[in-house]
C-alpha cells in the first residue's frame, strides 16, 4: 500500500510535460560549458559564423566528403575547399606540434635545395634517394648508385618535370594510387616514412640549405596564420661544402639567430621554440648523453630550448619506461627540463608508451585523438595538456 501511494505522489509531475523553459535553460547552460561558450560575439563574428556554418552545411551535401575520405584521396578537394581557404587565414595561436625535417612542403626542396650548386644524388637499393652537398666528389655511399651531379644530370635534359617530379615522389608518403594497396600495414608505411627522412637529411642538414629551410619553414607557418612554433628537433650534425660540420649548439644557435631574423622580417609574429628530440631506436647510454646535452643546452638557451621529448614509432621503439634511469638525471639533478612527450601514437596500450610512467611529467602531444581516447585517456590529465594534431600528414 506504501508503496502505491509513493508511486500516486509521483504522478502528478509525471503526468505534465516537462517545462519547455527548464530545457532551455538546461541547454544555455550546457552550451556554455562548450569552448568559447562564455563568449559574446559582436555583429560582425556573428556573420563570420553564420556563413561558416552556411559553407559546412554546403559542403557536407557534397558527394565527396573529405572527413570521410583517406587523406590522400581527400587532399586536393581539402585545397580547394572554401571552408579550408577562409580558415587558413584566420588565426591559429600556436603551431606546438611540427617536426624538423617535415616542416616545409617538398616542392621547396625539390625547386630550391636540389637546383643549388654542388648538389649530388644516389638512389638505393630499396628505391630510396640520397643526398650530399660536396665541393669534391663525394665517396661513395654503401647500397647506393654512384653519385650522380644533379646540375649535370638536368643540363642533359629537355625537360626536367619528370625527374623533379621523380625526387618529389620520393620525398612524401603521398600516391596517386590507392593507399592501402601501396601501405598494406603500418610496417611497410613507417618503413617508408623513415626512408623519407633519410632522403630528406642529406639535403636539409648542409648549412647554407638548413637556414633557408628553416626560414621557409617559418614562412609556411606565418602563412597560415600561426603566431607562435614549437619545433621538435634533432639538432642533427650540420655540414659545409668542405665536409667540415658543427656540433649541436651550433645547430640550436642557428635556429635561434633565424628565428629572430624571422621576427624582425615579421614583427607580429610572437615567435618560436625548439624541443630537442632523440629517435626512441637509441641505447641506454646514448640516450643518457641526450639528456646530458639536453640539460646543458636548456642551461645555455633558457628561453629559446623549450625542452625535450622521443621521437620514432612508439608501438616497435622502446618505451618511456626503459629510458627512465636517463630520463631522471634532471629531476636528480635538481635541473629543470621539461618534457613534452609523445603518446597516443600506438594501438597497444600495454608496453609502456603510455606517459604516465614517465617522470617528472611534462606535456603531451598526440597524433590522433582516437587512439587517445579509446585507448590512452586519462580524461582529467588530457583535459590539463594541450593537445594538438599533427600537421605532418
Ligand atoms: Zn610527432
Amino acid at each position: 500500500e506504501s508503496v502505491v501511494l509513493l508511486l500516486l505522489a509521483f504522478l502528478p509531475s509525471g503526468l505534465t510535460i516537462p517545462d519547455p523553459r527548464q530545457r532551455e535553460a538546461l541547454m544555455q547552460l550546457e552550451a556554455s560549458m562548450q569552448t568559447g561558450g562564455q563568449t559574446v560575439l559582436t555583429d560582425a563574428e556573428l556573420q563570420l559564423d553564420t556563413l561558416l556554418f552556411k559553407m559546412k552545411q554546403e559542403e557536407m551535401l557534397r558527394a565527396d566528403f573529405p572527413p570521410a575520405m583517406h587523406f590522400f584521396k581527400a587532399r586536393h578537394l581539402i585545397r580547394t575547399s572554401p571552408i579550408f581557404s577562409l580558415l587558413q587565414k584566420m588565426p591559429k595561436g600556436g603551431a606546438l606540434h611540427v617536426h624538423d625535417f617535415s616542416m616545409v612542403d617538398v616542392e621547396w626542396l625539390v625547386k630550391n635545395a636540389t637546383y643549388r650548386p654542388h648538389c649530388y644524388m644516389c638512389l638505393t637499393d630499396n628505391q630510396s634517394i640520397r643526398f650530399i652537398f660536396s665541393s669534391r666528389r663525394p665517396r661513395p655511399l654503401s647500397h647506393c648508385s654512384p653519385w650522380n651531379l644533379l646540375e649535370t644530370v638536368r643540363a642533359k635534359m629537355v625537360n626536367t618535370t619528370e625527374l623533379d617530379n621523380s625526387i618529389m615522389a620520393n620525398l612524401t608518403l603521398f600516391t596517386h594510387q590507392d593507399p592501402a594497396t601501396v601501405y598494406p600495414s603500418q610496417d611497410v608505411v613507417w618503413d617508408r616514412f623513415e626512408q623519407i627522412f633519410l632522403a630528406l637529411w642529406g639535403l636539409v642538414t648542409y648549412a647554407p640549405v638548413f637556414r633557408d629551410y628553416y626560414y621557409q619553414g617559418l614562412t609556411e607557418i606565418y602563412t597560415d596564420n600561426a603566431m607562435y612554433l614549437e619545433l621538435r628537433a634533432l639538432l642533427p650534425e650540420i655540414y659545409e661544402l668542405d665536409g667540415s660540420t658543427h656540433d649541436t649548439a651550433w645547430t640550436l644557435k642557428t635556429y635561434q639567430e633565424v628565428t629572430r631574423q624571422f621576427r624582425a622580417d615579421h614583427p607580429d609574429f610572437f615567435g618560436a621554440r625548439i624541443i630537442f628530440t632523440v629517435h626512441r631506436g637509441v641505447n641506454i647510454s646514448v640516450m643518457t648523453d641526450a639528456v646530458e646535452e639536453a640539460m646543458k643546452l636548456r642551461r645555455d638557451f633558457p628561453e629559446f630550448l623549450a625542452g625535450f621529448d622521443l621521437v620514432g614509432r612508439e608501438d616497435k621503439g622502446r618505451p618511456l619506461w626503459y629510458f627512465r634511469d636517463a630520463l631522471s638525471l634532471p629531476v636528480e639533478r635538481g635541473v629543470t627540463l621539461p618534457f613534452f612527450f609523445h603518446a597516443g601514437e600506438t594501438d597497444f596500450q600495454d608496453r609502456g608508451q603510455r606517459p604516465r610512467p614517465a617522470p617528472a611529467g611534462g606535456q603531451l602531444s598526440f597524433h590522433q585523438f582516437h587512439h587517445l581516447f579509446i585507448y590512452h585517456c586519462n580524461i582529467i590529465d588530457l583535459l590539463n595538456k594541450p593537445c594538438v594534431i599533427n600537421r605532418l600528414l
